[in-house]
């Protein structure tokens, strides 16, 4: 008997289980199915994001539905639209194999009219919005007084974003002795209070912060400069070239001017807000999901319906207000069994909120630094020089040989490599040569930068394309050269390659360790980067670049870390756009030329626009 057959689920859903790829029920599953198939209860569920919530309510659900009757008997409440879609679909999948059984998404921003003709045609499960939901019922377009079973998923979110009201209104119509199922990842006060309200003794299930799979996300903190932090989000963004992030503001209007100025200085950013209309969400939403954007810049709010499996990092631009919603945005990455960063810029009086995180998250966070000029030309030296190697040969390029061999022709190969490279290089150089130090002094990572003071950088030939992160890299190092826990330090691991700091008295340790070495038949090499200068210069040229940041508003000069740094979006340089790829993502450092983007916009006057407000699922 398989693992969820014995949680006592039928056929038809095990069928659909089997066809989804699900082998083993995630902890809430093995915990929540039982009880819902088995008993008439009211439960309040409490398990992170990823954990599978949505089949730990969806299964019992459809099992509990008599697919013979058109009446409305389950229904669902989500936060966002996005969510709404995601978990109808994930409905229909659970439900392919009964014949009869209708799963209707209603949500804010469509047609209101086709939604309650689908309902009409009947609806077992509603899947909706509370504010849609709330209009639908002021309007008589929907019946919910026969449901037998009322699920409020990510009810933690859907209470912050203030729909406490929208929601007992929307229960007050439901039958009393329905079931109410409440799934939410954290249980904030007003949680416990919808609980004690409108549920009848529900029973508790709560799961550790256990992901599906061997996901694993790491969190690492940034101090800055207030008025430093775009700056730091660019310099994380450049020392990450096939970074595919989240950032997160506090407010729509930061998230706007973020994504515009990132947009502007040729970054492939977009904003996700409220204030856009829903074709402009679908769009940017699209954009991200194909990878034509690198970056996305997001609220909470807009945010919470992001399914995207691959994101590297999350960026905390801002702490959020409420820290409990930090799980939420680090919860988009590490995704599907893939590792993932989420980083926290914060200045040195948040210092404090960093502890609060790591009690709720469970997890310690890494002080960081913010990488230096330096380390950041380095990064993408070497990723252009992996990008060359990698590089198909265009057999367009045949017929223009000739004539190119003409001109390169008598260079012998060191040399042209070293022109070649040069192109690209100096122009980030320059850009960064001037770069200042951004990281303040916090006490509690002042012993650690001290201690890069004369340690000794590497370089690796090994990254995430070999299975590795930076966890597994430390351990990889530490065992080949033998080394203790500590001694391996600010590990990077970028595609084929990576990172990594020792100190002085172990760097001949890892030359030898690493002499001729090899794993798998491949030979593994490690190579100095360069050696640390003292840290001695820290905060050295603040001043100036903070005045510098101000005039520069109105000229048309470069600023320290503004602008030039990356080129122009990929897609300029395509054709009609669409079918951009992480290869053809393409800078050339220097050309500030502005692109438009779905988000950013290059309005004319640069400000935020507010456009027409949703209010309904936003
Ligand atoms: P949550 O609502 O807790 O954030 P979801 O229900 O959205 O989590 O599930 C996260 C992902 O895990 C989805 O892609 C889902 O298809 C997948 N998933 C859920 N249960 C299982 C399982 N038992 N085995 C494998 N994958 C699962
Ligand atoms: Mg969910």
């Amino acid at each position: 008997m398989n693992k969820f057959e014995a949680l006592g689920l039928n056929d038809e859903l095990l069928k659909a289980i089997e066809e989804m790829g699900f082998t083993q029920p995630s902890e809430i599953q093995e915990k929540a199915i039982p009880v819902l198939l088995s008993e008439m209860t009211d439960l309040v569920a409490l398990a992170q994001t990823g954990t599978g919530k949505t089949a730990a309510f969806g299964f019992p659900m459809i099992q509990n539905i008599d697919a013979d009757s058109r009446t409305t008997q389950g229904l669902i409440i989500a936060p966002t639209r996005e969510l709404c879609l995601q978990i109808s679909k994930e409905m229909e999948k659970y439900a392919k194999h009964y014949k009869s059984i209708n799963v209707v998404a209603v949500y804010g921003g469509a047609n209101i009219t086709e939604q309650a003709k689908k309902i009409k045609r009947g609806a077992q499960i509603i899947v909706a919005t509370p504010g849609r939901m709330k209009d639908m019922i002021r309007r008589r377009l929907v019946d919910i007084s026969k449901i037998e079973i009322c699920v409020l998923d990510e009810a933690d979110e859907m209470l912050n974003m203030g729909f406490y009201e929208d929601i007992t209104d929307i229960l007050s119509h439901t039958p009393n002795d329905k079931s109410t199922w409440l799934f939410s990842a954290t249980m904030p006060r007003e949680v416990a209070r919808i609980a004690k309200d409108f549920m009848n003794s529900p029973q508790e299930i709560t799961v550790g912060s256990k992901n599906i799979g061997a996901s694993t996300v790491s969190h690492e903190y940034y101090v800055v400069g207030a008025r430093d932090r775009y700056a730091a989000l660019k310099r994380l963004s450049d020392a990450h070239p096939d970074i595919f992030s989240v950032v997160f503001c506090r407010t729509k209007r930061d998230t706007q001017a973020v994504a515009e100025k990132l947009v502007a200085d040729g970054y492939n950013a977009a904003a996700l807000h409220g204030d856009l209309s829903q074709t402009q969400r679908d769009l940017v939403m699209k954009s991200f999901r194909t990878k034509q954007i690198q970056t996305l810049v997001a609220t909470d709010v807009a945010a919470r319906g992001i399914d995207v499996d691959d994101i590297t990092h999350v960026i905390n631009y801002q702490l959020p207000d409420e820290i409990e919603t930090y799980t939420h945005r680090s919860g988009r990455t590490g995704r599907a069994g893939k590792s993932g960063i989420s980083m926290v810029l914060i200045t040195k009086s948040e210092m404090r909120k960093i502890k609060a995180v790591e009690r709720i998250i469970g997890k310690k966070f890494e002080a960081k630094q913010i990488p230096n000029g330096m380390e950041i030309c380095e990064v993408q030296l070497f990723h252009l020089v992996n990008k060359i190697k990698q590089t198909e040969i265009n057999p367009e390029i045949e017929s223009y040989i000739p004539a190119i061999q003409e001109v390169l022709g008598d260079i012998d190969k060191d040399e042209l490599i070293q022109k070649m490279v040069s192109v690209e290089f100096t122009k980030f150089l320059n850009y960064y040569k001037k770069a200042k130090n951004l990281n303040i002094d916090a006490a509690e990572n002042k012993g650690n930068s001290a201690s890069f003071g004369d340690s000794t950088r590497f370089f690796i030939n090994v990254g995430e394309k070999d299975g590795y992160d930076w966890m597994s890299l430390k351990d990889l190092i530490k065992d080949v050269a033998d080394l203790g826990r500590d001694d391996v330090f600010r590990a990077d691991c970028m595609g084929s390659f990576s990172f990594f700091n020792v100190e002085a008295e172990n760097v001949e340790k890892i030359l030898e360790a690493f002499d001729g070495y090899e794993m798998d038949g491949r030979r593994i090499s490690v190579e100095i980067t360069k050696r640390k200068e003292g840290g001695g210069n820290r905060r050295r040229n603040d001043r100036g670049g903070r005045r510098n940041d101000r005039r520069n508003s109105g000229g048309g000069g470069r600023r320290d870390d503004r602008g030039g740094f990356r080129g122009r979006r990929s897609n300029d340089s395509g054709s009609s756009g669409g079918s951009g790829r992480s290869n053809d993502r393409d800078r050339s450092f220097g050309d500030r030329k502005k692109s438009s983007s779905y988000g950013g916009g290059n309005k004319s006057d640069g400000g935020f626009k507010p456009r027409r407000k949703r209010r309904s699922d936003w």
